[in-house]
This record gives C-alpha cells, sequence and structure tokens, in this order.
C-alpha cells in the first residue's frame, strides 16, 4: 500500500476550509498567519509560496514578509516582537535556514510560544516532551496522522527512527512514544544500521541522504515513512532517503515522495494556525 500524504492533506485542507467558513461569524474574523522570508534561496522561497497557496486554499490570512539576506538580527528580532505584540496575528513562521550572522535559535525563542505555528519553540519543546498542551511541530505531527489514517496500529509496535534532529527525529520519536510504541532512535553513530532497522515494525527514516536505506535494511511486511527530500543525483528528480522502487514491494506500506510527508508538514502547519487562533478565542 502506498500511503498518499497528498489525497489526505487535500481531504484535511477542505474539512479545514469548512471550519473557517464559519469564523467569521463566530469570531468576527479569520486566523492569520505571517511568514517572514530572509533572502531569495530558491527552496525557502518555494517553500513559502507552497504556505501561501495552502493558507489560500483553508482560507486562512497569509502575509509574508520579505526582507533582504542583509537585514540585522536586531532588526529581525523587532519585527517578530512587533508581530507578537499584534493582537490580529495568530501564527508567526520565520523560514529556515537563515543567513549565517543570523542566530536561528534566538530567532526561534524570541517568537512568542502561543504564536510559534511550527513548534520550534523552547517552551514548545518542553511541553512536548512533559506531554502538556502545546503547538505540535508540523512534520511529527503529519507522521502520526498518516500512520493513523492508513489504519497503521502503534501501540506496541517496534519502530526505529533513523535521524535524531530537533526538526523531525527527536520529535516524532516523541511522539510515537506517546502512542505506546517501542522506540529505537538511530543516527549516523549506530552501529550496524541495518540489523538495526530490519527490527522494525514502523521504520521511520529522516537523514537527507537519497535512497540511503536498500531493501536489505527493511523487515518484510515494515511500514516504511520516509521524510527525506533529495534530489536523485542520476535523474535530478526528488527522491526520499529510502530507495522506493526496491522497498514498494516488500513492505506492507510506504509513503512516496513527492506526495507523502511533505504535503502532511504544510497541512499540518494550517491546522496549528487554526489551533493557535481558536485558543485565544477562550
Ligand atoms: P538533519 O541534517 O538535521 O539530521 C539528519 C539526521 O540524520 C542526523 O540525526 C544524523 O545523525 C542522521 N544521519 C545522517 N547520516 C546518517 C547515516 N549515514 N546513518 C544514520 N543516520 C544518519 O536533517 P533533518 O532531520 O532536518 O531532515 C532530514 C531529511 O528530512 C532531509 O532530507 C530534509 O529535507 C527532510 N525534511 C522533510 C520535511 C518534510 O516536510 N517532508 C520536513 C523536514 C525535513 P547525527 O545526529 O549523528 O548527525
Amino acid at each position: 500500500m502506498i500511503i498518499s500524504g497528498k489525497e489526505l492533506a487535500l481531504s484535511l485542507k477542505q474539512e479545514m476550509a469548512q471550519e473557517v467558513k464559519t469564523f467569521p461569524e463566530k469570531y468576527g474574523r479569520v486566523p492569520q498567519l505571517t511568514v517572514i522570508l530572509v533572502g531569495e534561496d530558491p527552496g525557502s522561497v518555494s517553500y513559502v509560496t507552497g504556505k501561501a497557496k495552502a493558507s489560500a486554499e483553508v482560507g486562512i490570512a497569509n502575509t509574508t514578509i520579505r526582507k533582504p539576506a542583509t537585514i540585522s538580527e536586531e532588526e529581525l528580532l523587532g519585527i517578530i516582537d512587533e508581530l507578537n505584540n499584534d493582537d490580529a496575528v495568530d501564527g508567526i513562521l520565520v523560514q529556515l535556514p537563515l543567513p549565517k550572522h543570523i542566530d536561528p535559535d534566538k530567532v526561534i525563542a524570541a517568537i512568542k510560544a502561543e504564536k510559534d505555528v511550527d513548534g520550534f519553540h523552547p517552551m514548545n519543546v518542553a511541553r512536548l516532551w512533559l506531554k502538556q498542551d502545546c503547538v505540535l511541530p508540523c512534520t511529527p505531527k503529519g507522521i502520526i496522522k498518516l500512520l493513523k489514517r492508513a489504519n497503521v496500529e502503534i501501540a506496541g509496535k517496534e519502530v526505529v527512527v533513523v535521524g535524531r534532529s530537533n526538526i523531525v527525529g527527536l520529535p516524532v520519536s516523541k511522539l510515537l512514544l506517546n502512542e505506546n510504541a517501542t522506540v529505537t532512535v538511530a543516527h549516523s553513530r549506530t552501529k550496524d544500521l541495518a540489523s538495526v532497522t530490519r527490527r522494525a515494525d514502523i521504520l521511520v527514516v529522516a537523514i537527507g541522504k537519497p535512497k540511503f536505506v536498500t531493501a536489505d535494511m527493511v523487515k518484510p511486511g515494515a511500514v516504511v515513512i520516509d521524510v527525506g527530500v533529495n534530489r536523485d543525483p542520476e535523474t535530478n528528480k526528488l527522491c526520499g532517503d529510502v530507495d522506493f522502487a526496491a522497498i514498494e514491494p516488500i513492505a506492507s506500506a510506504i509513503t512516496p515522495v513527492p506526495g507523502g510527508v511533505g504535503p502532511m508538514t504544510i497541512t499540518c502547519l494550517m491546522e496549528n494556525t487554526i489551533e493557535c487562533f481558536l485558543r485565544k478565542q477562550k
């Protein structure tokens, strides 16, 4: 089975659009997401465009603030401060990566935790690990939704997550733990990675290396979630961290790249913006 994030994302966005339509009457306005884009990195421009497009589909008001790569850290922090204090803004997102002279940790921490729709603020990270109400990071949240929609049982399963970044590997491990899986986190220093990944009933791969996971690393019947977004060095087309053609025949379910985890990330960003908006209405 191929788990289509594209299809699930579409249906979730349609449901959200119906909900958002009721907001002007209930609350007097729709949610507002402000995205800050520093510089003109083509990858970042494309992500920001995708976020604006998804916002339009859902009916969320989206503002993109574009600043040159030469902007000072102080000026950027000043913009964030203004947005934090603007009651009409529900979600703030600074597109990463930032130019080298700007400290991303400082920038993320400057965004009010209640408006941190990416779920990267230290307070949201802490609340996630403490199992408290928080803004969940989008990609890990999307992965759990994909597994649930595909009726994959998580509780009691042996899960291996390859990658331990703050954005994907660690938070998805914690969410899977919360779903009562037994979770192993592998990384670049893991010895004999294949023997670890072969134990997995559910294998989540977030490394950033094209087609790194080969068929001999996967247990037949495993569910494989491929988070990676890479360029295939041979074809220059988008591909995941997993050799899809080789693994699809032996996996019980697998996410494709593109069209798997990626569309769910943006969809969860929309959901987080709505959640931040609704928390303010209470
Ligand atoms: P990072 O570079 O921050 O982390 C990569 C992780 O992979 C590290 O923990 C690293 O281990 C581990 N790793 C690297 N090489 C190996 C190896 N040979 N064997 C085992 N582990 C290894 O990446 P991200 O987590 O930010 O992203 C991972 C991928 O997911 C990228 O392709 C990125 O583009 C994609 N991505 C996709 C998203 C989506 O929406 N679909 C969203 C976010 C990311 P160590 O810690 O030891 O260095």
